[in-house]
């Protein structure tokens, strides 16, 4: 495979939309010209993570990741570069150079799943409209779903022959061990391979760009074991972080800044038909901490909606004991026993499960309805609910809120309000300790001498003309080695080049080394200060000044030593003498 253009590089740079991207990971809130959000690199409870759309950047000053749209995509997705430019040019419309292409084996590993995996999407959306998908269209109309949703989630069906899905990509050349690392495809000990999710009706798993990752396969027939077959894991499918349902519900998390969580694939597209569009599925997982992590960046507050029925219950408590500590508001509905999202709705219409998602009462309440129902008339009854509650109120991360939760266990229990706080104080200081050890340090302090050189890239950045007031060589010497020098330097030569304001940051990515380059990307990143150019100008003057002030008081405090260090007077007044003019003394 050829390298990539230049010129493509610059176009897709151009045209593709960093917010967007980012935003379907990561909620943003707008800051000045950049936007903030909680970094997906790393865990925090504060947004640290900003995106600058002008320069095309992003940079969490908690752990220092940084980059553009490809290094964003190339991390977030475990992409290689070639993959994350391929992915950016087809979403934005620029073609990639015919030499540049990959051929065959060239392809990374991740598009070839993809391709496999879509070959499977086509193949199954074809059967469910043939005749042999008759039984599996009146299964969906029988389970209440329309065309239009069938449509709208890609359901399709799994043919019956055990090798339908093997021949078709073998007529695309997708090899059969490509097949099977997506997740389609099983060894026979005999040899050869079949088709996974045969005689199943497949819910596609997409991730937030849409492409499919993954199958969820619900069975036909009563002698069909087990009732759901998911793909296994693969390098596109990790059921710890996966949601079904994702890219129907980004726009609807972003407008209502919430998300609602449902245990199964019908119940998804049940809120969907009620009209909640920011509603996700775990894929045949518990919640785990990944799919906590993933939702707190996307919203604060999370609606679990799972089955009345005593799992139902116990499945709403351990999501609870996982999200809270996350940092998230938790509510969680109470559903009638024996329902399920998709038979209330069939039973009772879209109203009514609105009403139960609007009228989620908070998880611990929930917890502390739970943990009472036995009974607590006895000390040892209210011992055995305090034991179940407290450690769930301790998980609160606002100290506020947890302080009025422990009032509210305390009364429910028939407790003293100092006892329960007390055991939550406990409890909590453990949890605390532990976090201290997630939480990475803050940005280190600058020196006044490195914050004046970030404001000097700052203004250069805005207006590169001003480096025309620098001396680079000298103003090289005053500064002393170091990343802030070779990011200086750097980007007076690009400026003197030059090289406008818009292309700046990616005229300079490649020539530095990591420690500059991050400095880089913080600093583009960065709200910062707007300088108008007259502004930026004497900014720029000032800086260089100051510099140069300082380089000349050394030079002094370096010649009155050795002055002092001088065998005999004479030596002295020579040396004063020569210093005067040297170190330019008036
Ligand atoms: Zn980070």
């Amino acid at each position: 495979m050829g390298r990539i253009p230049e010129e493509t590089l610059q176009a897709i740079r151009d045209r593709v939309d960093l917010v967007g991207l980012v935003g379907r990971h990561v909620a943003l809130k707008k800051a000045g010209r950049s936007f903030k959000g909680l970094c997906p690199f790393h865990h925090e409870k504060t947004p640290s993570f900003t995106v600058n759309p002008d320069r095309g950047i992003f940079h969490c000053f908690g752990c220092g990741e940084s980059g553009n749209a490809f290094a964003f995509l190339t991390r977030i997705e475990g992409l290689s570069f070639p993959e994350a430019v391929r992915a950016l040019a087809s979403e934005c419309g620029v073609p990639i150079p015919e030499a540049a292409a990959p051929r065959g084996d060239e392809a990374g590993l991740h598009e070839r799943l993809l391709e496999a995996n879509a070959i499977a999407q086509r193949l199954y959306r074809g059967a469910l409209g043939s005749e042999a998908g008759e039984r599996a269209r009146d299964y969906l109309a029988q389970r209440g779903l329309g065309a239009a949703e069938i449509e709208q989630f890609g359901i399709g069906f799994a043919p019956e022959g055990w090798e339908e899905l093997a021949r078709e990509l073998r007529r695309a050349n997708v090899p059969a061990a490509i097949g099977e690392r997506a997740g389609l495809l099983r060894e026979r000990p005999s040899g050869g391979h079949y088709d996974l999710l045969r005689g199943r009706v497949t819910f596609p798993i997409q991730d937030a760009r849409g492409r499919v990752v993954a199958f969820g396969g619900r069975a036909l027939s009563g002698d069909q074991e087990p009732k759901y077959l998911n793909s296994p894991e693969s390098p596109l499918f990790r059921k710890r972080e996966a949601f079904y349902g994702l890219p129907h519900a980004l726009e609807g998390i972003r407008r209502r800044e919430r998300v609602v969580i449902v245990e199964g694939y019908f119940d998804r597209i049940a809120l969907h038909r009620a009209g909640i569009e920011e509603a996700l599925a775990t894929c045949g997982t518990a919640l785990s901490e990944d799919h906590g992590r993933s939702l707190l960046r996307r919203a604060r507050l999370v609606v679990l909606l799972f089955d009345g029925d005593t799992a139902g219950r116990r499945a709403a408590l351990r999501a609870l004991e996982l999200l809270l500590p996350a940092g998230l508001r938790v509510r969680a509905a109470a559903l009638p026993p024996g329902d399920d999202p998709d038979t209330l709705l069939a039973r009772e219409g879209a109203e009514a499960l609105r009403a139960v998602v609007e009228q989620a009462p908070a998880g611990l309440d929930l917890a502390i309805a739970e943990a009472v129902a036995p009974g607590c008339a006895t000390p040892e009854q209210k011992a055995d609910a305090l034991r179940r509650v407290v450690p769930l109120v301790a998980k609160v991360s606002d100290a506020a809120e947890r302080t009025a939760w422990a009032q509210r266990a305390a009364l429910a229990t028939g407790t003293r309000e100092a006892d329960v706080e007390a055991a939550v104080r406990e409890v909590a200081r453990g949890a605390r300790v532990d976090d201290t050890l997630v939480v990475p340090q803050g940005p280190v302090r600058a020196s006044p001498e490195e914050r004046h050189l970030d404001q000097l890239v700052q203004a250069l950045l805005q207006h590169p003309a001003c480096a025309a007031e620098i001396d680079a060589p000298s103003f090289a010497a005053s500064i002393g080695p170091s990343a802030s020098q070779e990011l200086v330097l750097a980007l007076l030569g690009a400026c003197t080049s030059g090289a406008s304001a818009g292309d700046l940051v990616a005229a300079l990515e490649g020539k530095l080394g990591e420690a500059a380059r991050s400095r880089l990307h913080a600093l583009a990143a960065a709200p910062g200060p707007e300088y108008e150019p007259a502004q930026a100008a004497r900014a720029v003057r000032d800086i260089v000044a100051r510099f140069d002030k300082r380089r000349r008081q050394e030079r002094q405090r370096a010649h009155l030593d050795e002055v002092r260090r001088a065998a005999s007077a004479e030596e002295a007044i020579a040396l004063i003498r020569s210093g005067s003019d040297a170190s330019g003394v008036r």
